[in-house]
């Protein structure tokens, strides 16, 4: 469960633009160099979207995230790593269950073993911390068990610098569904988020009769399809916590230069200062496109990027290294006399 509810939104928003959830930014834009920077979400949206469920419903599988699936959305669901997991038959909520909607693409985290953890001592909280990243590592895959959700939303400042040691972010105050949210109310906030340019952070329990404050899948639909069409629009950004969490953390750590052009050429340079979270993700790359300049393609090593125009600024996607890592983009042709 997490304390927040629909009712306090507009406030909530604000929060989430000057605190962010976990790790997200409020106004920071990446370097920018002869019109070169690292945009601040993927693909270059507008804000990003992430869709988070706790406490391992059975309706999650059966319901939600066969959902997301079906509109191409992927979410994550903060597990109870002991307890119903460990003792419910496959189809209701087993580990090999949770392993198979991984295996669909969405992420797996942990929501611990759902204790009150400020009223645990530190070393029984780095237990539980430890505990449950080492199960979703073992059961579910190392890429997973690296983001957390308190359970109840009760933390400290102290719990906060303990998880950092075990996970890359753990989930903040956010958008929270109760049975009486609809899609409407849900895709208000999504706009808002749009309109600021920040992350906006959705946790849910289930749907249809099933876990805490459930409201009916028709809500879910309806709000899943508009993000779906944000999403086709270029708008938004949505994907798992997990996923934005690594683009903020690298996009803060990275700065990208540009030389050139020289010739049919020119070249990016993307750095990171500080170590990479595991699974790192790709950073959007984007610069403005030199005057006359048609069909770009861009190489890293041995690797074809694909240039995406938009209008007059090119954008690529560039998986950060701990080495630098150097892009050359070449132009194909001249753009021709009646183009
Ligand atoms: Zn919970």
């Amino acid at each position: 469960m997490f304390g927040l509810t629909w009712v306090a939104l507009a406030t909530v928003v604000v929060a989430v633009a000057m605190a962010g959830c976990a790790a997200s930014p409020a106004t920071q834009e990446g370097p920018s160099v002869s019109g070169v920077r690292v945009e601040k979400w993927s693909g270059g949206a507008r804000a990003a979207v992430s869709l988070t469920f706790d406490d391992n419903n059975v309706n999650q599988i059966k319901i939600l995230a066969p959902m997301l699936e079906e509109l191409g959305l992927r979410g994550t669901f903060f597990v109870i790593t002991k307890g119903r997991i460990d003792i419910r038959r496959d189809g209701e909520g087993s580990w090999k269950d949770w392993k198979a909607v991984h295996d669909r693409g969405h992420e797996i985290a942990s929501h611990g073993t759902h204790k009150h953890m400020a009223g645990l001592t530190l070393a029984e909280a780095e237990k539980d911390f430890a505990d449950s990243k080492r199960l979703l590592q073992e059961r579910i895959g190392v890429g997973h068990g690296v983001t957390f959700a308190y359970p109840f939303n009760e933390d400290s400042k102290e719990l906060r610098s303990l998880d950092a040691k075990y996970y890359i972010a753990s989930r903040r105050e956010c958008l929270g569904w109760s049975s009486k949210t609809t899609a409407a109310d849900a895709n208000a906030d999504v706009k808002k988020a749009i309109e600021k340019g920040v992350w906006l952070v959705e946790a849910a329990h289930s749907t249809d009769g099933d876990g805490y404050e459930p409201p009916p899948s028709a809500e879910f639909r309806a709000h899943f399809e508009f993000l779906k069409s944000s999403k086709e629009s270029g708008e938004l950004w949505v994907a798992p916590f997990g996923t934005v969490a690594r683009y903020v953390k690298e996009r803060r750590a990275a700065s990208v230069e540009q030389s050139g052009p020289e010739g049919n050429s020119l070249t990016l340079v993307l750095k990171i200062t500080r170590e990479l979270p595991p699974e790192p993700v790709p950073l959007t790359v984007s610069f403005d496109i030199p005057a006359g300049w048609q069909d770009l393609s861009a190489q890293a090593g041995d690797a074809i990027l694909p240039v995406k125009a938009a209008g007059s600024r090119a954008m690529l996607d560039v998986m950060p290294a701990a080495e630098p890592v150097t892009v050359v983009v070449s132009k194909k042709r001249e753009k021709s006399i009646n183009e």
